[in-house]
């Protein structure tokens, strides 16, 4: 199938709505970067509804160039809730102009689900009438960067969340249960989930990439195989994940599986090479990764995700 034909396939999914699309979870090119797809740019930002209130926007992340970053936004009638910001004050801007087409409800809550730049560096374009909300580490981690004394006068403002979610926090928004979880430590160590039990939609924030090669440099690889698994029993039928495309609910229930299966193998592979005394210079070259070194990104995030299994073997992770 060519490029282009994939990608107007991907615009009658979402056209189609997420139970009406008669095409099957085969139908997609399975990757992470949109020119592989046959979109461009100018394909970006993209709105999909997945219920009745629930919609993703994915926008092209400037840093990355060929992946996208993901939000998941709730409608009620008591508010909007969103899960993350986008990385640029300008991209963030967007975001909310679009959910300003969808509904005159203020956003009442932005869930800090990553604590990376890609995802919080926009944050000050969220309006006033907003709540932030992230995990007791990464509330820690704002701190940090707002009262850095070498912070350059220029520096794009850090907005330091108010409230903090260590477990699971209920929210109940005209009517809609909003669940903000912390399944356990995974990309950032301070990662949350946001999960919708009656719809059963869940964003799993930089916890599930869609096809993107893990990037574990700050992760952690045994709880974050533990947190993929926990998820993967909840009773969801969408898993939104921050990076790569929103694809149908079937190829994301299927790509999250996968994606803990490349950790999996990540972690295996790094631990027969720390037992082999393979030096960690040598390891990306000696790991046996297939089918996930073909996945977007292998090039930028094997070596340190390798690392960090050496790291967690060496009780370095703490
Ligand atoms: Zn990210």
């Amino acid at each position: 199938m060519s490029g282009r034909a994939a990608a107007s396939l991907v615009v009658a999914v979402a056209l189609a709505g997420p139970s009406q699309s008669g095409l099957s979870a085969q139908d997609v090119i399975r990757t992470a970067d949109f020119n592989v797809r046959g979109l461009t740019s100018t394909d970006f930002p993209r709105v999909k509804q997945l219920a009745d209130h629930v919609y993703t926007f994915e926008q092209i992340d400037p840093t990355k160039r060929t992946v996208t970053v993901n939000n998941l936004i709730v409608v009620t009638t008591d508010g909007v809730l969103v899960a993350e910001g986008q990385g640029t004050v300008d991209n963030t801007k967007k975001l909310v102009a679009e959910i300003a087409k969808l509904t005159p409800q203020p956003i009442r809550y932005v869930v800090v689900g990553s604590e990376h730049g890609d995802h919080t560096g926009g944050n000050s374009a969220f309006p006033d009438t907003a709540t932030f909300m992230a995990s007791p580490y990464s509330k820690a981690t704002f701190e940090r960067q707002a009262g850095a004394p070498n912070r350059r006068a220029n520096a794009r403002p850090v907005v330091v969340p108010t409230e903090t979610v260590s477990d699971k926090r209920v929210l109940t928004l005209g009517g809609t249960e909003i669940d903000v979880l912390m399944l356990g430590r995974a990309h950032t160590g301070g990662d949350l989930e946001v999960y919708l039990p009656r719809e059963k939609i869940l964003f799993m924030s930089e916890v599930f990439s869609n096809r993107i090669f893990p990037s574990m440099a700050n992760g952690y690889p045994s709880e974050w195989v533990a947190t993929l698994r926990k998820a993967e029993a909840m009773d969801a039928a969408w898993y939104v994940p921050a990076h790569g495309f929103v694809d149908s609910a079937a190829v994301l229930k299927e790509e999250a599986r996968n994606f803990r299966l490349a950790l999996e193998r990540i972690i295996a592979e790094g631990r027969r090479l720390h037992d082999a005394k393979t030096p960690i210079e040598n390891a990306s070259a000696s790991a046996v990764l297939e089918p996930y070194d073909a996945w977007t990104r292998a090039g930028n995030n094997a070596f340190g995700a390798l690392q960090r299994v050496y790291m967690e073997l060496d009780g370095q992770l703490k």
